[in-house]
């Protein structure tokens, strides 16, 4: 029993360190998504290249023997740990992709530009390491990470890390310079409430809105967590062609909210998930919680379905399909094989359906990518 390889649209690799330190909060304070982006900053300051390479390696690594053949690496730790730019001001970028080469990995390195700490607020000392002073820095980056795409395994993409992070006055040249050298755009959307308040205060539009007005939606735009949407949003993102990455598991372990994803399913946006901060690195757990959270949220079962109600096929499109496709890679060859002895598939019949609601990256017997064989009984060939 085999799937197609599942893709990891949304990664933050160096995250992964915060696995479980996070999971304790001071008693006299409220634990929330803001107070664990100081603790995420207290760590993006502490690595320096070797270590932001070694923690995207056991990532990805972890990742492909997880099942995940392709991972978009959404990348805006550009800096030395002071804040000024290495020799080679794209080095972090460059390690990246040489820890997904190691592993075997399919990557995009989705360069994420990061100008400001809010609206109307300049970066902060903390945040000096992901700094672009000005739009032309970006495409500097973007051209001297092109000749690096291999149309393998190794693309590039462009991320505008969020309406707060990034000018309204830069998405537009920004879009026209991802779009003239055909890379894929990505950008969280709309995760927490504070953004768009604070959106609607600075511009009187949604974030969503704010993206549409600026001619950022697209099929090749990839709107990340979209947790709090609004009608008018929904329809702007299903008028462009747009597709939504789902993160559940950091969604949940964030506190972030629970998306409305059966509107999103039902409206005909394409899907597709990731892993982001990686508490959880389990592509079966991404999609069941896809699935999940949409009859919890609506009191509904079987709403991820295809035209003949079945849950298994909406969800490899959800894990392969549209998430290849955001992230402009090739899927030829790639292939998750199950143990013939996995326990949660005995006794049943609909095997991919089971694989896909009960199964779990212990079941994970070999792992290909462009047809070669990575992973044989659940660890990495050479890394393992
Ligand atoms: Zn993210």
């Amino acid at each position: 029993m085999s799937l197609p390889g599942i893709a990891n649209v949304h990664s933050h690799a160096f995250q992964r360190r915060l696995r479980g330190d996070v999971q304790r909060r001071d008693m006299s304070q409220a634990d929330t998504f803001w107070t664990w982006r100081e603790r995420m900053y207290d760590l993006a300051l502490k690595l320096d290249l070797g270590g932001l390479e070694a923690a995207a390696r056991l990532t990805f690594l972890e990742c492909l023997e997880a099942g995940y053949t392709a991972v978009g690496e959404f990348h805006y730790v550009h800096h030395g740990p002071d804040g000024r730019p290495y020799g080679d001001p794209v080095a972090t970028s460059r390690a990246m992709m040489r820890a997904a080469r190691q592993v075997g990995i399919r990557l995009t390195l989705l360069w994420t530009a990061y100008a400001r700490g809010g609206f109307e607020v300049p970066l902060s000392a903390r945040q000096a390491r992901f700094r672009a002073s000005d739009p032309g820095e970006v495409e500097r980056a973007l051209d001297a990470l092109l000749p690096e795409v291999d149309g393998e395994r190794i693309a590039l993409g462009l991320a505008l890390h969020s309406v707060r992070a990034v000018p309204p006055a830069w998405l537009a040249p920004l879009t026209e310079a991802a779009r003239t050298r055909g890379l894929p755009i990505h950008a969280h959307v709309s995760e927490q409430p504070q953004e768009i308040t604070a959106c609607r205060e600075a511009t009187g539009l949604s974030p969503v809105g704010l993206l549409a007005r600026e001619g950022v939606l697209g099929p090749d735009f990839t709107a990340v967590h979209a947790t709090w949407l609004d009608d008018e949003d929904v329809s702007l993102l299903r008028n462009s062609g747009a597709t939504v990455c789902l993160c559940p598991t950091t969604e949940c372990d964030l506190g972030d909210g629970v998306p409305r994803t059966a509107d999103l399913f039902e409206a005909g946006i394409p899907l597709c998930i990731g892993s982001d901060s990686h508490a959880v690195i389990d592509p079966f757990a991404e999609l069941r919680m896809v699935e999940y959270q949409a009859r919890a949220a609506t009191g509904r079962r079987c709403v991820v379905v295809d035209e003949a109600g079945a849950v298994a096929p909406a969800l490899i499109q959800v894990g392969h399909t549209h998430g290849y496709r955001a992230l402009g890679l090739p899927g030829h060859g790639d292939r998750v094989t199950f143990r013939d002895d996995a326990r949660a598939l005995q006794g049943v019949s609909d095997v991919a359906a089971a694989a896909l609601t009960a199964g779990h990256p212990g079941m994970v017997d070999r792992v290909d990518v462009a047809g070669e064989t990575l992973v044989i009984s659940g660890r990495h060939i050479d890394l393992g």
